[in-house]
């Protein structure tokens, strides 16, 4: 078998500052969705994109009018209308390599999207410094979606290189919408995972510094995020009042309520009520009010717990002001639970090779993936799945001046992933 190449890990390097340049909120992922699928033609690697994949009816927190200033925007960027068409206005892609050769199907899941963040403009940001920062203002790839993307793609040209000696299949699976855990669901119960084997999903920092591995069984919170919008009646506030309905004061309360939600003698909750808008001016009875909320659990039925009573509260709020309310839920992901087998070939690939100054375990991340679906999935279907973390110094993710020394870093999580596959791939 052979080695991962300098000239492969250059191409991984120039994917990555590549995909940087052009960060892509979730499900408005063209672009790059049409990089990755470039290149998986090259390497003659079969694929789906968007809504071939897709389940349609679990895609969360997706706006038609941003899709299609993204559609747009990639069309004069020189994405083909053909490759937009096939995606039915879905982003993501999928590819399919078989070996011909019986052996394990084997899945590798990295996220395509980018944060709402402007990326910083100080000459000492290391994006700045090498020529390839954002291009458009208020996005950023700031949680590194672009080192995974080009670590996939890596694996895959390695994967190609060595079919000979390799067996089994695979699958590369680029997720869109992970920020806001709005996609994960969607590619989950398309089905697309239902035959694997094993599932590797991985993610740059996070816990870990560079030189470090981080190896996660569980611990990622279960989570919903939901908007909420209140609908009253307008009056003057002066000849009137008493016509008017306060979607201000229901939403308010709301807010409060919300707050004195019990904690739960069964594990870890969170609940936040992150924005309120309301209001229309001064002299008016406000008639519009609209939350965004969001709940964690160290369970699903923890976060079960949170939302139910978000639910209950919204609900008697609006009752209690004689107005109606709405609850929409546009992301949600599941807590992770990942296979001890898995977990401890990781842990063997990082010693064996020598690709961590120290391996670590991180099961209390009280943050939330949405990974956990494919996961789950995986698992429900008689597969396994681990969850790895590879380090890189920065100064906290949906930073504007996040930042990951690529070179060192991105060759850590190609090269975990290249052993798991030639230990478990290798043919007799
Ligand atoms: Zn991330």
């Amino acid at each position: 078998m052979k080695d991962i190449s300098q000239k492969l890990i250059e191409q991984m390097l120039c994917d990555r500052r590549t995909l940087h340049r052009r960060p892509e909120l979730g499900w408005t992922e063209f672009e790059a969705s049409s990089y990755v699928a470039d290149r998986l033609n090259c390497l003659n690697i079969d694929f789906k994109v968007g809504g071939e994949f897709l389940d349609i009816p679990s895609v969360q927190g997706r706006s038609e009018q941003e899709v299609q200033k993204a559609i747009k925007r990639a069309l004069a960027h020189g994405v083909p209308e053909s490759f937009i068409e096939r995606t039915q206005g879905y982003t993501g892609i999928v590819g399919f390599f078989d070996t011909k050769k019986p052996g394990p199907t084997i899945a590798i899941r990295a996220d395509l999207d980018a944060v709402p963040v402007q990326e910083s403009s100080d000459p000492s940001h290391e994006a700045v410094k090498g020529d390839y920062a954002s291009a458009f203002p208020g996005v950023m790839h700031a949680c590194g979606h672009d080192a995974h993307t080009s670590i996939l793609l890596a694996l895959a040209e390695w994967i190609v290189q060595n079919k000979e000696d390799l067996c089994g299949k695979f699958k590369f699976v680029f997720q869109p919408a992970e920020e806001g855990v709005r996609g994960g669901l969607a590619v989950a119960n398309g089905g697309v995972v239902d035959d694997v084997d094993e599932l590797l999903c991985f993610h740059i920092g996070s816990k870990c510094k560079l030189g470090e591995i981080g190896i996660c069984e569980k611990g990622f919170l279960a989570t919903t995020k939901l908007n909420v919008s209140f609908e009253g009646v307008p009056a003057h506030a002066g000849s009137n009042p008493e016509a008017g309905k306060s979607a201000l004061l229901a939403a308010c309360n709301a807010a409060t309520l919300i707050a004195g939600i019990p904690r739960h003698s069964g594990g870890l909750t969170r609940v936040c009520v992150g924005k309120l808008i309301a209001g229309e001016s001064r002299n008016v009875i406000p008639a519009h009010a609209s939350m965004e909320i969001e709940t964690r659990g160290e369970t699903a039925e923890l976060d079960k717990f949170m939302v139910e009573n978000v639910k209950r509260i919204v609900t008697s709020s609006a009752a209690a002001f004689d107005l109606t309310a709405k609850v929409e839920i546009i992301g949600s992901a599941v807590n992770l639970e990942t296979d001890k087998e898995i977990s401890l070939k990781l842990q063997e690939i990082a010693e064996a090779n020598n690709l961590a100054e120290k391996v670590t375990y991180h099961n209390d991340v009280p943050a939330s993936e949405d990974c956990t679906w494919l996961i789950k999935r995986v698992r429900e279907k008689g597969g396994k799945a681990g969850y790895f973390m590879f380090g890189c110094n920065n100064n906290g993710h949906h930073k504007s001046d996040f930042s990951i020394q690529d070179e060192s870093t991105l060759p850590v999580g190609l090269k975990m992933l290249k052993q798991y596959v030639v230990a478990r791939c290798s043919a007799e």
